[in-house]
């Protein structure tokens, strides 16, 4: 955003800041333009420049015919922000009583616990806990509305990569809280349309203010105050950059947030103060969770299957056709009418048939199986997929004998068809039959049916030749997939597949190599000699991932094909590095340290740094001698490395380690310094404390981040002997030193009046976080005086309050901290979301749909429109009317 933002450095301030501060709680350098702000960029991309495209969309506005407006609707002038009578409560409430009265009861307080895909049935297993116990759905879509952090939990055993990219989005601590002050506190602004007079205050970062935005509660709705004396404020604080300008709220107990405001109040309100776009009442969601329902009382359903039995000879096609939804609708238990319904396969209108045969499937309706094959000749197609689908549904047992006529279905004429018929046929555990299926017409078609046969052990083991073959398929949707079936042959794959899998190598997409890695790494160190042909492949992250896929495979054969590989003659530098990498993880890779150590001569730098970090994968001690060596190294890189390899090789490691103390670089002398420092290096730190002495002469070093470095040792190690030269940094000229030294005072359990030398500090973050100090290590609390909330209080007791009321703290109504509150759509968050999507579907997921607030938006209007999205998606996927899952 700062990137974009960067040319109009005004916008930037008044605009930008206070928009990313009060809507994301966000930092404007890290977040993604194109994430956080999609409507603006589309202003953008439509005219050239925001203004512009502002302008447009105005004039489109204003050509545009308005719907009539609903006259229940309060009146009201121009853009406003609104709410709800009862707060926004009301709307969900209102949500649930509508879809309540549709007869499907929404359920609270079910937690999600679990959530699995059963690859047979293709279906989402949700288990919930429920006030009345355990619950298990069973659905073939689902919406998780989640936060991000905890749909990464709830995907992780589903799909491990989804999971690891959903929990990379942060979300920073935001607190709301609500005070009270009396009217007379405040004192008559200048603009003269009296006191507290509006929506509120944004307010940008470069302002110094700490707090992101006060909603004015008691001006901008009506009935919050019932005092007329009184006046209600609503600040928000906290945010992204709030640990980084204040030190972060975590520490503030109630008071001191409610402190913290107050010094706001007293200041004037800033020149840059935006009003706010949207109010927000209640900080989490309500915990619904959507249940099937269908008819609640049994006799009503009778009435209502009975009712539509008749209907299905009427005249008319819509009532015929909605008649077999009613019933379909009922389940199994609208089975008695399964011949009627049978009958309307015959209709003249193909809508109808369409109808019955989903009414059919979805009654189970086993004795219509012959009814039903017929179907599968119908000149519709829909009718053809349907009825497919539906012999998919009823018993298996009766489907069985008939699987020639399914599999009939591999030359239809139509994509969806052929599709069904797979379906249809893993349904009923036919999965070994669909071979044709592979050399349909239709990609979709010969994917899903190898996809199929890779996930059955029978059917692959049957259809391991037809694999092999699909390989080469000129779809690469259907390569991947036969790659992947292939890696799930374990013990019964043959050479054929071995060969073909290592001919993927030649592939001209990374995505079919990929799988065909990760194939072969399921092979075991058979498939070793096959995975070496990817250490020479073009793609930087194949590679890497070929490395780490035979490094996964660990064994002496693996080995010693990825060291043959390491010094074949005509091996390529990015070769080598491959096979490096990969001897690095492997506990085999140790019978070839000589091997790797020689590549420490290597005449290609990153050659060289692979070699070390193999190395130091390798824990081998003996090599402590050898990579300090490298101290002679003319690239600084090649230093650092070195040293971080030495960290993981113990006592020898961390002699050697001490020589790069003395290296010209500040940055080796950092690595070396954080060799012992027990957060950042394996070694014990008994050893570490060994060496300390000389470590802690660099806390003179001329580069500050050195300087850092050791004190964070120092503190990490609980080095008090070292109190005093500690303390003697509240004169560093880096303030981060001095805040680490502060840190470093605590853990060691100085005395406080070591702590005492930073209660000055000219920083305020340092101060604060000194007086935290002080009062832990039993120096007591500074005086009110010394509080950091007067100290902002003194800068800012201009106006907005008295000036006589500078030391009356308001009265606090509420105090809410969210942990985790706003998610941060920061740069590559488009894509980090589209990886997700595809491995999603890499894994086979179906039916999968995530819609809180990170991929949606975070403004409540735009959650609700994403929501009604979703629901369109969810519709088109599972293409029947709202069915619902139901407890198994
Ligand atoms: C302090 C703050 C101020 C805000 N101010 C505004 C504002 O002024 N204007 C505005 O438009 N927006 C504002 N927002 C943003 C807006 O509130 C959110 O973007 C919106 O509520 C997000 O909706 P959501 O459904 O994605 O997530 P949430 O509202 O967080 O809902 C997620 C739901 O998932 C449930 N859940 C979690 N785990 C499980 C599980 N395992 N099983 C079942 N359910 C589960 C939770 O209980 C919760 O109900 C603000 C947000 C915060 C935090």
């Amino acid at each position: 955003m700062v990137r974009k933002a960067s040319r109009l450095p005004f916008a930037f301030q008044r605009l930008i800041d206070p928009f990313v501060s009060g809507v994301y709680a966000g930092d404007p350098s890290t977040l993604s333009a194109e994430a956080a702000t999609g409507r603006v960029q589309v202003l953008e991309k439509k005219a050239g420049s925001l203004v512009a495209g502002a302008i447009q969309l105005f004039q489109e506005r204003g050509a545009e015919k308005k719907e009539p407006r609903d006259p229940r609707l309060p009146e009201v002038k121009g853009q406003t922000v609104g709410s709800f009578r009862e707060g926004l409560k009301q709307f969900s409430d209102a949500l649930c009583a509508d879809i309540d009265s549709k007869g499907s009861p929404v359920q609270l307080n079910w937690k999600l616990k679990q959530l699995a895909f059963d690859d047979q049935s293709q279906v989402h297993v949700l288990d919930y806990d429920t006030p009345k116990g355990a619950v298990r759905l069973r659905s073939r879509s689902v919406v998780l509305t989640a936060p991000s952090y905890v749909t990464a939990e709830l995907l992780r055993p589903v799909c491990a990569p989804a999971a690891e990219t959903l929990s990379a989005i942060r979300y920073p601590r935001v607190a709301a809280v609500t005070v009270e002050y009396p009217r007379s506190a405040f004192r008559e602004p200048a603009h003269g349309k009296g006191i507290v007079n509006g929506f509120g205050q944004l307010h940008p970062r470069t302002q110094g203010i700490r707090t992101l935005g006060t909603i004015y509660s008691s001006s901008l709705f009506p009935n919050r105050m019932p005092d007329d004396d009184k006046i209600m404020l609503l600040h928000y604080i906290g945010g992204a950059r709030d640990p980084e300008l204040y030190g972060g709220i975590q520490d503030l107990t109630e008071g001191e947030l409610v402190e913290d405001l107050n010094a706001l109040c007293k200041r004037p309100i800033p020149s840059a103060t935006l009003p706010i776009s949207s109010m927000y009442r209640n900080g989490s969601g309500n915990g619904r969770a959507g249940q099937g329902g269908g008819y609640a009382e049994r006799d009503k359903e009778q009435e209502t299957m009975e009712s539509a039995a008749d209907q299905l000879t009427s005249w008319d096609t819509n009532t015929r056709k909605f008649s077999l939804q009613t019933l379909g609708l009922c389940g199994p238990s609208a089975d008695v009418y399964s011949d009627q319904v049978a009958k309307c396969l015959d209709d003249e209108e193909a809508a109808v048939r369409k109808a019955a045969a989903v009414a059919l499937g979805k009654m189970r309706a086993s004795s219509e199986t012959s009814a039903l094959l017929a179907a599968l000749r119908d000149t519709d197609a829909e009718v053809r997929c349907e009825a497919a689908r539906a012999l998919g549904q009823v018993s298996a047992k009766v489907v069985s004998p008939h699987v020639s006529k399914v599999v009939a279905l591999h030359q239809d004429a139509d994509e969806e068809v052929g599709l069904a018929a797979v379906s249809c046929l893993v349904a009923v555990g036919q999965a070994r039959v669909l071979a044709p299926f592979t050399s349909s017409t239709f990609p979709t078609v010969a994917k899903a049916a190898i996809m199929e046969i890779g996930r059955c052990p029978m059917a692959r083991t049957a259809n391991a030749g037809c694999l092999s073959r699909a390989l080469s398929h000129k779809d690469t949707a259907v390569r991947m997939a036969a790659a992947q079936a292939c890696g799930e042959l374990g013990a019964e794959c043959a050479e054929e597949h071995l060969r073909a899998l290592a001919s993927a190598s030649a592939d001209r997409h990374v995505k079919v190599r990929r799988a065909a890695v990760q194939a072969l790494g399921r092979l075991g160190s058979l498939a070793a000699d096959c995975l070496v042909r990817f250490f020479r492949d073009s793609d930087d992250s194949l590679r890497h991932f070929a490395a780490e896929t035979m490094g996964g495979l660990d064994d002496a054969l693996a080995a010693e094909v990825t060291a043959k590989s390491l010094t074949e003659a005509q091996a390529t530098s990015t070769q080598r590095q491959s096979a490096l990498q990969a001897l690095g993880k492997m506990k085999a890779g140790r019978d070839h340290a000589a091997a790797v150590a020689a590549c420490l001569d290597d005449a290609d730098l990153a050659t060289r740094l692979a070699a070390i970090q193999a190395l130091s994968g390798l824990k081998s001690e003996d090599y402590a001698p050898r990579l300090e060596q490298l101290r002679k190294d003319p690239a600084a890189g090649v230093r650092i490395a070195a040293v971080s390899a030495l960290a993981k090789m113990g006592e020898r490691g961390a002699s050697s380690a001490l020589i790069f103390l003395e290296d010209e670089d500040a940055g080796v002398r950092q690595s070396a310094v954080k060799v012992f420092s027990p957060l950042h290096s394996k070694l014990p730190s008994s050893v570490a404390r060994a060496h300390i002495h000389q470590v802690a002469q660099l806390l003179l070093d001329e580069d500050w981040h050195v300087r850092l470095a050791v004190v964070v040792a120092l503190g990490d190690l609980h080095m008090d002997i070292f109190s005093e030269q500690v303390a003697a940094l509240s004169q560093d000229e880096n303030n981060q030193v001095r805040r680490s030294a502060v840190a470093a005072l605590e853990k060691m359990k100085a005395s406080p009046a070591h702590a005492a030398r930073f209660l000055g500090d000219d920083d305020p973050a340092v101060r604060s976080h000194a007086e935290e100090v002080y009062a832990s290590l039993g120096g007591g609390r500074p005086d009110d005086d010394g509080d950091i909330s007067e100290a902002t209080h003194r800068d800012t007791v201009q106006t907005m309050l008295h000036p006589t009321e500078a030391n009356n703290l308001p009265t606090a109504l509420g105090v809410r901290v969210w942990d985790r509150a706003i998610p941060q759509l920061e740069i590559g968050h488009n894509k980090r979301l589209a990886d997700v999507k595809e491995s999603l579907a890499d894994a086979g997921v179906k039916g999968m749909y995530l819609a809180g607030n990170y991929v949606g938006g975070v403004a409540l209007g735009r959650c609700v429109e994403f929501g009604i999205e979703i629901a369109n998606e969810v519709v088109d996927f599972i293409k029947v009317d709202a069915k619902q899952p139901t407890p198994a």
